[in-house]
Parts: C-alpha cells; sequence; structure tokens
C-alpha cells in the first residue's frame, strides 16, 4: 500500500514562478520586492503595527529576546511543552526559562499557574498556541500588565486562528510566526516577528539588519548606515519570500483544507472516544486546522498503535520530550509549577498525519487502521 507519510511539502499556486521572477528582477538578497509584499501580507491581514520577515520562527524569537533587554539572571515563563526554540532564544541571552505546566484540554500553558511563578527577576511570558488553538490571551494580558511584563506569543502553530477575533500573534508585545514545512503556510525555512507595540518598531528593524540602521539608510531617513546596536542577519532571501507570498496567496483555502482535514477525522474517530479508547481535541472553531492529535491511555498502547500503523504504512509522530526534563531545561531553567500534566499527556499524545495534500481516502484508510487496532 502507498505509504502516508506524517507531512508532505507543497506547491499550491506561483511559488516556482514568483522565484524565477526574483532572479529576473536581479534583486536575490533580503527586503527586495517580495519580502516588502508579505510585510504588507501580515500587517493587513493580522493587524500588527510591523511584520518584519525572518528565516524562521527561531531567529523570530531570537529577535524578540533581545527586543526584551534581558540581563543575566532576568526570567521567562513558559510551558514546558513546547519546542525547543522558545526556551532557547531567552537562554541565548542569559535569561533564566521558568517551566509551567499546561492545561489537560487545550495542552496550552496552564493561566493559573502563571502568577505563582513570578519572581521580581521575571520579565516575559511567553505563550504557545499550542495546535493553533489560542492560549488565554485576556487572562495573560492582564497579569502581564498588573506585573509589567512584555509577552512574546509562540505563535509558530498559530497562523490565522484567532482568539475573540484578533489573530493569534498580534496580541502579546510580540508575536513569532513559523513557515518550516510542517507548518501550515510554508516555504521551507521562514518565520516572522510580529511587532504589535510600535514602542518596539525601529530597533527590530536595526537587530534585523546586523545591528545596523541600514532599513532608514534605504528609506532615505539618514545619509550614511553604520553599527548602531547589537544584532545579527535575521533577514530571508527574496527567494523564499517569493515562495512564501504565493503560498500567502492561498492561505484561507490552505487553512480550510486542513481543518476539513481534522474535522474528518474527528468524525471517523468519535466512536472510539466514546467507546473510551482515546481521547480527541476539543475542538474550537476558531483554530486552524494546524495539527490533529489523538491521547491514548498510555505510553504503551502509544508505542503499540505506532507499531501497527507503521507496518500499514502509515507515519505517525509523537512529540515533545518536556523541556524540564531535557539536559539543556535541566542546565538553563527551573520549573515554576507542579509538571503533572505535561508529564502525562507528553507520553500519551500521538500525532496523526496532515498535509495540504491528503485525499479524504488517506483520511479514511488511518482512521480505519487505527479502528482496527482498537478492536483486535
Ligand atoms: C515549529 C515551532 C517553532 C520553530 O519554528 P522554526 O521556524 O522551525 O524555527 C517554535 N515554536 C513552536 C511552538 C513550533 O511549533
Amino acid at each position: 500500500m502507498k505509504p502516508i507519510p506524517f507531512n508532505k511539502p507543497f506547491i499550491i499556486g506561483h511559488e516556482l514562478d514568483y522565484i524565477a521572477d526574483a532572479v529576473a528582477q536581479g534583486h536575490l538578497s533580503g527586503d527586495g520586492g517580495y519580502t516588502k509584499s508579505c510585510h504588507r501580507w501580515f500587517e493587513e491581514k493580522l493587524g500588527t503595527r510591523r511584520a518584519l520577515l525572518t528565516h524562521s520562527c527561531t531567529a523570530a524569537l531570537e529577535m524578540a529576546a533581545i527586543l526584551c533587554d534581558l540581563q543575566d539572571g532576568d526570567e521567562i515563563i513558559l510551558p514546558s511543552y513546547t519546542f525547543v526554540s522558545t526556551a532557547n532564544a531567552f537562554a541565548l541571552r542569559g535569561a533564566v526559562p521558568v517551566f509551567v505546566d499546561i492545561r489537560a484540554d487545550t495542552l496550552n500553558m496552564d493561566e493559573n499557574l502563571i502568577e505563582a511563578a513570578i519572581t521580581p527577576r521575571t520579565r516575559a511570558i511567553v505563550p504557545v498556541h499550542y495546535a493553533g488553538v489560542p492560549c488565554e490571551m485576556d487572562r495573560i494580558m492582564d497579569i502581564a500588565q498588573r506585573h509589567q511584563l512584555l509577552v512574546v506569543e509562540d505563535a509558530a502553530q498559530a497562523l490565522l486562528s484567532t482568539y475573540k477575533g484578533r489573530a493569534l500573534g498580534s496580541i502579546g508585545h510580540f508575536g513569532c510566526l513559523s513557515f518550516h514545512e510542517t507548518k501550515n503556510i510554508i516555504s521551507g525555512e521562514g518565520g516572522a516577528l510580529l511587532v504589535n507595540d510600535e514602542r518596539f518598531a525601529k530597533r527590530a528593524e536595526i537587530i534585523r539588519e546586523k545591528g545596523t540602521n541600514r532599513s532608514q539608510f534605504f528609506r532615505g531617513e539618514v545619509d550614511k548606515y553604520t553599527w548602531v546596536d547589537i544584532g545579527s542577519s535575521y533577514l530571508p532571501s527574496e527567494l523564499v519570500s517569493a515562495f512564501l507570498y504565493a503560498q500567502l496567496e492561498h492561505a484561507d483555502e490552505i487553512t480550510a483544507k486542513r481543518c476539513r482535514i481534522c474535522t474528518a477525522y474527528a468524525t471517523q474517530l468519535a466512536p472510539l472516544q466514546q467507546a473510551g479508547k482515546l481521547r480527541l481535541p476539543a475542538f474550537d472553531g476558531d483554530s486552524n486546522g494546524h495539527m490533529f492529535y489523538i491521547i491514548l491511555d498510555s505510553l504503551d498502547t502509544r508505542t503499540r498503535l505506532i507499531a501497527h500503523l507503521k507496518a500499514q504504512g502509515i507515519h505517525p509522530v509523537f512529540h515533545y520530550v518536556p523541556l524540564h526534563s531535557s539536559p539543556a531545561g535541566l542546565k538553563y531553567g527551573r520549573v515554576g509549577s507542579g509538571m503533572a500534566v505535561t508529564d502525562d499527556l507528553s507520553k500519551r499524545l500521538l500525532r496523526l498525519p496532515l498535509y495540504y495534500e491528503m485525499s479524504d481516502a488517506d483520511t479514511a484508510r488511518i482512521s480505519s487502521a487505527i479502528q482496527g487496532f482498537f478492536s483486535l
């Protein structure tokens, strides 16, 4: 039988034409026409003050960490159940990641645990919108305001999800997006920093341009450019931006298709949930169909189900090793709450294949393979 991979990068429109056009125009370094078109798209569609493309979400998180002006020993509060970069970007600045547990329903950082983790050294809260499902942003922004903290949304999985009508990534002081090939909208590697607070916009441009005021120079605001701050090279090539812009032209269609795949899985697997064999994600009409996962009753069931599916050519994956128990997490971070939910669910969660070109037949084959496993 034809294998079903976990993920498959795809082309949907003018990706290759736009790359050819960028070559023809003779501008392949950063901040050409395609990058600017992407910036405008994010600013208009998401309602952010300033969008800046980066070469990854990791890079956007690193920029946000620099903009938070952290000193050695300052602390940030984040979930342990997340991708490495959420913590690493801040550890690079000498900050201490303080991990809190997640909610059992959404697998997002438990907003009720944040205040108890705040110390005089806390500078920022970094919520992660897991699977594109929004964190409780009203509560988080309220806590941040009362304690004078910055909020960096890790919206790597959350492009085009909303919270109370507002785009995820546009609510905190900063939002970080990813266009890695496993995300909804892709450019191979790629990301964006959303600067939602005007106060940080100018410095963000400088940090992204190797610590120089080159962006101002190109706009004719200064007559030469020079080294003015710390920074790095965070901007993508026009080749990447050209590919990305072609995907953005189809962003709503891509999102709708992924949501349909999630709905198909949820419908087909509902009987197994009713029979108490597994738990399905708490569905939310405002999310973007980024991920479909199931939660099994034990690590052992998960291990056996993976083997059962792989034998049929179906490739599910699990993640994450909770950061509080990872070697670098133990070295650079600490826990700010109990970790019972993270420790438990990370052993039992399984992500099913989900990519733009999946067919109804693929989803049906995966669902019946899972049903087959449980009636063995
Ligand atoms: C994918 C992901 C990242 C990293 O994105 P890159 O673009 O690969 O750097 C960061 N955080 C979360 C939650 C992610 O899912």
